[in-house]
């Protein structure tokens, strides 16, 4: 058996088409949404993801800011761009990329984000919606993830759902979201024990590690679907996932492929928050 391959562009380009028409009828209340993003330092990797996200913007009609900050930006300088952004009535959605330089505290950082203007929905309130159930702005990432289990029909109630890695942008939010699909799920990571026998036991295994080739065939179910998350930068300069892709899409039922898969949606999900906002500003 071959997986059916999920294909996130197509997905995102899915989703990217409904909001261009949501940003026309914004548009013709007078509302243009905005999204800032804030830059701190030159880190190589979240360079390009900041000029993907602002490209992105402009081919959907949305307005992006981007505030570049030195590397050695203070904090309190960092507080007071965010707060000049919460404040700036073009601007509907804000983000900070993360990882921010080692000296920056990011969870203070993330405190100055007006809630309702939260693009990544990393701010306690939307973190404690997510956990409660009550509307909030759901994290990109894992909002992309659902969003491509839908999209390809998987079943999500009563199935079994794996999700390897607990940090708080990534595997802690895609179990809550499975949680309120009725999946049952368990969260697997470093300190987990025999991994690969929780892990084969899943229908559905979202890999979210940061380690490539982590996720091996003889840890997949047969018919399982396969979220790879991951995003790693090999020796020779080829970007890939956490999941030995040739071998478990043998295995698998649905496979995400890297690059293609889960970036092309986060990033769609991540202006689909930014229509979110400015259409709740328009009521
Ligand atoms: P992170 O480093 O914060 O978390 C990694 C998690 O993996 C941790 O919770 C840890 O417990 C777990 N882990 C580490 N080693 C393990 C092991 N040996 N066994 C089991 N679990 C282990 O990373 P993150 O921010 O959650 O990102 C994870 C990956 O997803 C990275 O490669 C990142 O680049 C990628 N990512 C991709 C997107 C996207 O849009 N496609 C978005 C966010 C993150």
């Amino acid at each position: 058996m071959s997986a059916t391959i999920i294909d996130g562009k197509a997905a995102a380009e899915k989703v990217r088409a409904g909001l261009a028409e949501r940003v026309l009828r914004l548009k013709q209340k007078g509302i243009v949404p905005g999204l800032a993003v804030i830059l701190v330092g030159d880190n190589p990797a979240s360079q390009i993801y900041v000029r993907n996200k602002a490209r992105a913007c402009e081919n959907t009609g949305i307005h992006s800011r981007v505030e570049r900050m030195p590397e050695n930006t203070t904090q309190e300088q960092l507080h007071a761009m965010i707060r000049e952004i919460n404040g700036d009535p073009a601007i509907h959605a804000l983000l900070v990329q993360l990882p921010l330089p080692g000296h920056l505290n990011e969870a203070e950082a993330l405190r100055q984000i007006l809630p309702a203007k939260d693009a990544d929905g990393f701010t306690l309130a939307n973190a404690g919606a997510l956990l409660t159930g009550t509307k909030g702005v759901l994290p990109c990432t894992p909002r992309g993830i659902i969003e491509l289990l839908k999209g390809a029909g998987v079943p999500l109630q009563g199935a079994h759902a794996a999700v390897i890695g607990r940090s708080n942008i990534v595997g802690k939010p895609t179990a809550l979201l499975l949680l309120r699909e009725n999946a049952t799920v368990t969260v697997c990571h470093s300190r987990t024990r025999d991994l690969a026998s929780v892990v084969s036991k899943a229908d559905i295994v979202v890999a979210a590690v940061g380690r490539p080739g982590f996720v091996t065939a003889d840890m997949i179910k047969p018919g399982a679907a396969v979220i790879d998350v991951g995003i790693n930068r090999l020796g020779d300069g080829r970007l890939a996932g956490d999941v030995d892709f040739d071998r478990v899409r043998e295995t698998a039922g649905w496979i995400t492929p890297v690059p293609g898969g889960v970036g092309p949606v986060t990033i769609a999900m991540l202006l689909a928050n930014a229509v979110e906002a400015a259409e709740a500003y328009a009521r």
